[in-house]
């Protein structure tokens, strides 16, 4: 009976739903979010314990919720909370439509989006991939992950946390550590610890590349990773040729390429900084020719 309290029956798990409760971890997620935001965006607004404060923050609000009973309930509640210009979502994150944010909301395609979100935790990092998409269009986000995940995002390099999605997000946005919550801030409560992070996109990338390019840079990131207690010449040595990269057999175009990046090919892809995967993709890519997508 104790454990049907904590675990209400309208709880999906399949959709990560777990309800923050903890009122002090709320309010620090809501004050991150600027007052006056011009467009702000809930993804998963639940029952609305983040909506119902977010919403003072924003001159327009929207939530994009899969839930068909919450998305059907958020207006009403928001509307009882005193909110007059809210637009509701229906939809998968994974399979929406972005740019109807900007036109059913009526606004401007160059208004800036913040995003905050307390993420379903089994998608959460496709969503943030999305995100990172928009990039150009969001200059704030403020997300909770499972802790080992948005610990992961936070890595420097050298750490062994560090690694293809610190890369992904921190080539775009500076990544803070807002908090770290218990389980017993959520209702049902996970199994593991949670944490806040906020991203602020940078003036200007670490490694500036057009989208194609940038696709192409992250598959290096990942080969360099693939094996990460090899040396970075050793991991990429055997990763490259498959992603057919490397058309000239042996090691010498990839040894030519870090000697021209200045890396030495006996590091491991963990002690990498961003803008040194940069200056070695961008050799890669002299050393070996186009590089196929
Ligand atoms: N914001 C509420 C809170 O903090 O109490 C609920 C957060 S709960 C962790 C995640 C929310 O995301 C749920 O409302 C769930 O229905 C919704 N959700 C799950 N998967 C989703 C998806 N793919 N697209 C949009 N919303 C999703």
């Amino acid at each position: 009976m104790e454990k049907k309290r904590h675990q209400p029956r309208f709880a999906k798990k399949s959709l990560g739903q777990n309800f923050l409760v903890d009122k002090n971890a709320i309010a620090k997620i809501v004050s991150s979010v600027p007052e006056g935001t011009p467009l702000l965006l809930e993804i998963g607004p639940g029952r609305g314990a983040l909506s119902t404060e977010l919403f003072r923050r924003a001159e327009k609000f929207c939530v994009l919720e899969m839930d068909d009973i919450f998305a059907e309930n958020i207006g009403a509640t928001l509307f009882i909370h005193g909110s007059r210009q809210h637009h509701v979502f229906h939809s998968d994150a994974l399979e929406f439509d972005w740019d109807r944010i900007w036109q059913e909301s009526g606004s401007a395609p160059d208004t800036p989006l913040v995003v905050a979100a307390n993420l379903p935790y089994n998608v959460a990092t496709e969503i943030l991939f999305r995100l990172l998409d928009l990039r150009a269009r969001i200059p704030l986000m403020v997300l909770m992950f499972q802790k080992e995940v948005a610990l992961r995002l936070a890595a420097e390099p050298g750490s062994r946390t560090y690694g293809i999605i610190s890369v992904a997000a921190q080539n775009h946005y500076e990544v803070r550590l807002q908090q770290v919550l218990k389980p017993g801030a959520f209702r049902p409560s996970p199994k593991v610890d949670s944490a806040v992070l906020e991203l602020e996109r940078r003036a200007s990338p670490v490694v500036a590349l057009a989208p194609a390019e940038e696709k192409e840079f992250l598959s290096l990131v990942r080969a360099a990773f693939a094996h990460r207690r090899k040396t970075l010449e050793n991991s990429l040595s055997m990763e490259l040729p498959r992603l057919g990269w490397v058309k000239t057999p042996g090691k010498e175009p990839l040894r030519a390429a870090l000697a021209a990046a200045e890396i030495a090919g006996i590091r491991r892809a963990e002690t990498l900084g961003i803008a040194e995967f940069g200056r070695l993709y961008l050799t890669l890519k002299r050393h070996c020719g186009e590089l196929p997508e």
